[in-house]
């Protein structure tokens, strides 16, 4: 089986991360998220089950707070930019601050382990949204940066479709901002004037789902600029070679754009077979080391096109299974439309 999880690799990388990710450890919830998923996609999660109510705890110490909910949202690691006075006990700083990169990875892993989010600073995070807004309508992930693009757009639409709040972002410059990344290829850009890209036209698409505005945009002519993408696997830009992860960004594109029929999935699977390593997992491309992005990445694309059976159905503009989209609909205290 193609998407047969090698599971002594995931659930070790879920404890403890091999030396190589020594420098994401501050984006360790983004590391969690994507084996979480895997085990999630392939229903494996019976994995952890003794563990999970412990790897929700570890989940939530990861959440920011300030006074008066004036701020929230969940940080990358545990150690990020912490500082500790002589006694060893923990003082914030001005670096330790939430992401909101991290906060839709948090969200996601917390529904994924079937957890209700009845802890998550609802206030807090969505007055932090609105902390992070350009002019333009386009966001920063943290209050200390200057990357304003379509990724974070994305992790506050998202976001605000989980809390079921979208109070924390002004929704016609997102909208103002989104169509104008659409580049003259019908692609969308990472920002204004830039070339088109697969991460970012999924972005751009899942942003426009989650807002139901799909229809601002002319789907057919992005749906073909998508299409064109496909080699044997898919390439995020034209003249780059064909990668695994982009099965899941331009895969769930075309998913949300309805042409998934269009797809030739025999080149498709023979691609990603090439690129399943003998450790279990899956590479970028071919004789590339497994990694947990790719991997994942992987199973959610096999997933979208059907390939192989067993896999959950996947939720494409969250990028979450259906199972754990039922966990949102049903437990979560809040109506969700
Ligand atoms: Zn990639």
């Amino acid at each position: 089986m193609l998407a047969e999880v090698d599971q002594k690799l995931v659930l070790a990388c879920l404890k403890m991360i091999p030396q190589q990710y020594i420098s994401a450890d501050t984006s360790r919830l983004t590391l969690t998220l994507f084996a979480l998923g895997q085990l999630d996609l392939t229903k494996n999660l019976k994995e952890i089950e003794i563990s999970r109510a412990n790897w929700i705890d570890w989940i939530y110490a990861h959440q920011y707070l300030t006074e008066n909910n004036q701020n929230g949202g969940f940080r990358g690691g545990l150690f990020s930019g912490h500082k500790f006075d002589k006694n060893g006990n923990y003082k914030k700083d001005e670096y330790d601050l939430p992401h909101i990169a991290m906060t839709y990875a948090a969200l996601l892993s917390l529904l994924i382990l079937g957890d209700d989010l009845g802890r998550v600073n609802k206030t807090g995070v969505i007055n932090g949204l609105k902390l992070l807004q350009s002019e333009n309508g386009s966001f920063k992930p943290c209050e200390d940066s200057r990357e304003f693009d379509l990724r974070f757009v994305f992790c506050a639409c998202a976001i605000s479709y989980i809390l079921n709040d979208f109070s924390g972002l002004n929704v016609n410059k997102v909208l103002e901002f989104i169509v104008k990344c659409q580049a003259y290829d019908y692609g969308f850009a990472q920002n204004l004037n830039l070339e088109s890209h697969g991460g970012s036209t999924y972005c751009a698409l899942a942003s426009l789902k989650l807002l139901n505005k799909l229809d601002l945009i002319d789907k057919k002519a992005t749906l073909l600029w998508l299409l064109k993408r496909q080699e044997d696997g898919f390439r995020g830009r034209i003249n780059k070679p064909p990668d695994t992860c982009y099965t899941f960004w331009i895969g769930a594109s075309i998913s949300m754009l309805e042409g998934t029929k269009f797809v030739d999935t025999v080149p498709l699977k023979t691609f990603l077979e090439c690129c399943k390593t003998k450790y279990g997992g899956f590479g970028k491309s071919e004789n590339c080391h497994p990694d947990l992005l790719h991997s994942y990445m992987t199973i959610a694309g096999l997933s979208i096109f059907g390939i192989e059976e067993g896999l959950d159905d996947l939720n494409c503009e969250l990028n979450l299974s259906k199972n754990s989209f039922e966990t949102l609909k049903n437990s979560c205290n809040w109506n969700l439309s």
